[in-house]
């Protein structure tokens, strides 16, 4: 259960004066479960890396693998593949059409095929995952905040069981608070549902304290791959490229996890 790249490559437009080598040469495995965050900047080539996830996006060279079986291959499932592999785009509210919440997480299901009581169970389950308050199921989801409204979008995908969730900027334009809870919402959906979650984020402070692993593109190539803790070791790298800012956010986390009581602006640490 895994999600193999190799030598991964993709240029936009190309032979065109808009030629934009998008994906350099890029290597990695996904193993089934593991929870990891892409970060870099904007243009690094973090959507189109996940675009090529489920097929979305075919790779210019290089091949892609799930489950050991290259998608690229004639004859591949390319449906079945999508299913499994869940892609929540950025500002994913604007893709909710439905007249309640229910209706429109039950739309995936829908076309799945199932029954309407199966389809509702299903994004029943999937609205309660990501902490969705059962008294807005029938509410129009163009009501909701802005955080409810990612959590409609994102149970949309989930109530469809996907194997892999994989998240684009999901806290965009959420305030501070948010972007807290979504991202505390999706650790615990990891945690709970044991599935593989890829989150892309271009801010290293929101993702560092909740993922197994760090992938770090920078102008379409894998910069640095591996744990947190392993890919700020590389603190002067980061540096260069603008990336840095974690360190602070990662060993005040840390502290706490240590049972230390850090100060916001970590001014002071106090043993609790
Ligand atoms: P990120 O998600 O990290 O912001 P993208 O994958 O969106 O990065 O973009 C990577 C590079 O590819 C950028 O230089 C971007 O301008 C370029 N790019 C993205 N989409 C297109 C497109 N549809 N046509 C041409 N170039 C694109």
């Amino acid at each position: 259960m895994s999600i193999t790249l190799e030598h991964l490559s993709y240029v936009y437009n190309p032979g065109t004066a808009y030629e934009k080598h998008a994906l350099k040469d890029v290597s990695l495995e996904i193993p089934q479960g593991q929870f990891v965050g892409i970060i870099g900047h904007t243009g690094s080539g973090k959507s189109t890396l996940i675009q090529h996830l489920n097929g979305l996006m075919k790779a210019t060279s290089g091949r892609l693998l799930y489950e050991g079986k290259n998608i690229y291959e004639e004859g591949y499932d390319m449906k079945q593949l999508r299913t499994q592999v869940g892609l929540v785009f950025q500002y994913p509210e604007y893709q909710l059409f439905e007249v309640d919440v229910l209706s429109d997480v039950c739309f995936g299901p829908k076309n799945q095929g199932l029954s309407k009581e199966e389809c509702e169970a299903q994004a029943k389950e999937a609205l309660q995952l990501v902490g969705f308050p059962e008294k807005y199921y029938h509410q129009s989801p163009f009501e909701l905040s802005g955080g409810q409204k990612r959590r409609v979008a994102i149970a949309g995908i989930l109530a469809m069981h996907p194997k892999v969730l994989v998240l684009d900027e999901p806290t965009a334009g959420l305030d501070p608070k948010g972007r807290d809870e979504i991202l505390d919402q999706v650790a615990q959906l990891h945690e709970k549902t044991g599935m593989t979650v890829v989150l892309v984020s271009h801010s290293m402070e929101d993702v560092a304290k909740y993922v197994d692993r760090l992938i770090v593109m920078n102008q379409g190539e894998k910069m640095l791959d591996g744990t947190p803790q392993e890919v700020f070791r590389h603190y002067k790298e980061l540096e260069a490229v603008g990336l840095a800012a974690p360190q602070v956010t990662y060993v005040m986390h840390d502290l706490k996890e240590k049972g230390f009581e850090v100060s916001a602006d970590a001014a002071t640490v106090e043993e609790a």
